[in-house]
């Protein structure tokens, strides 16, 4: 269980990241803050995590589509909160578009943060869990790491390519107390889905919630969001001594998405 540990979240100040650093705090995990927002509103959520669960915490704005801001990032990490046990590779953008449509620029900052920057945070901080023999790298990935839609050509060229570089570092680490994860989830209701299903909305001239349903009900069987604090609770239960056997794993939380 992670009480004492320490944890770094990327992209953290929203969504499923901070979900995933609630619950790491709640279990009693030190957590290292990362990723953009207003600096009162991240204060804001910092001193909470601190007051509601009695843990230390600690916030970068690294931007991680930068190579020497992830070098940083886990520097930080260890001088401000004291380690790096867990590791949740979380940050992650979206965009939709045909692929001769798609712009260069943003294939090459899609693959930066949601794969390069996975790449760049296992090298870094991998040297530090094998000195403690022990460790957790959870990589947040996607239904889209498992299947394909139309439209999100660098999204699921990373996310696959994330799964991919799990099941390595899984075996690279075998015969050590560090086991590397994926979890895959379905539509989330966070600001990153939010943004499609007002897409839809704008594109068919229809009302929000009924675009919501568009979404969900071409690819959620469920027809329900997974909840942010469900993805918080299976990356806790990866961190647990029950979870110590699960490596190189990619785990689905998407309402029945890729049962199909
Ligand atoms: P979100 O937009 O709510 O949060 C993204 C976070 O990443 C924010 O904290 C943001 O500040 C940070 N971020 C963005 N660019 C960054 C950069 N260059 N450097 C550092 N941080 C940066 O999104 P979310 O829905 O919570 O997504 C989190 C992860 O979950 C992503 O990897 C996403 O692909 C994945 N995911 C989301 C869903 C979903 O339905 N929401 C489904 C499957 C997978």
């Amino acid at each position: 269980m992670p009480k004492g540990k320490t944890a770094l979240v990327t992209g953290s100040t929203s969504g499923i990241g901070l979900a995933v650093a609630r619950a790491l705090a709640a279990q009693g995990a030190h957590v290292m803050l990362n990723g953009f927002g207003a600096p009162e509103e991240i204060e804001k959520q910092r001193k909470s995590l601190e007051s509601e669960f009695g843990i230390q915490t600690a916030w970068s704005g690294a931007d991680l589509t930068k190579p020497d801001q992830i070098e940083l990032l886990i520097e930080d990490t260890l001088s401000q909160i004291g380690g790096i046990d867990i590791l949740v590779n979380n940050a992650g953008i979206q965009y939709v578009a045909p692929i001769e449509e798609f712009p260069p620029e943003k294939w090459e900052k899609i693959i930066a943060l949601n794969l390069s920057a996975v790449y760049y945070g296992i090298h870094y901080a991998l040297p530090y869990m094998k000195k403690k023999n022990h460790g957790r790298i959870i990589n947040i990935a996607s239904a889209h790491g498992l299947v394909a839609s139309p439209g999100k050509s660098a999204y699921v060229a990373a996310k696959h390519g994330v799964i991919g570089l799990t099941k390595v570092v899984a075996l690279e680490t075998a015969r050590t107390g560090i086991t590397c994860n994926a979890i895959c989830p379905g539509w989330v209701l966070t600001p990153l889905v939010q943004k499609q299903i007002d897409a839809i909305a704008e594109k068919e001239g229809i009302p929000e919630p009924e675009a919501r349903l568009k979404l969900l009900s071409e690819k959620q069987p469920s027809l329900e969001f997974v909840r942010p604090e469900q993805i918080g609770d299976l990356a806790c239960f990866l961190c647990s001594d029950s979870a110590a056997q699960i490596t190189g794993s990619a785990y689905s939380i998407d309402g029945g998405w890729t049962a199909q």
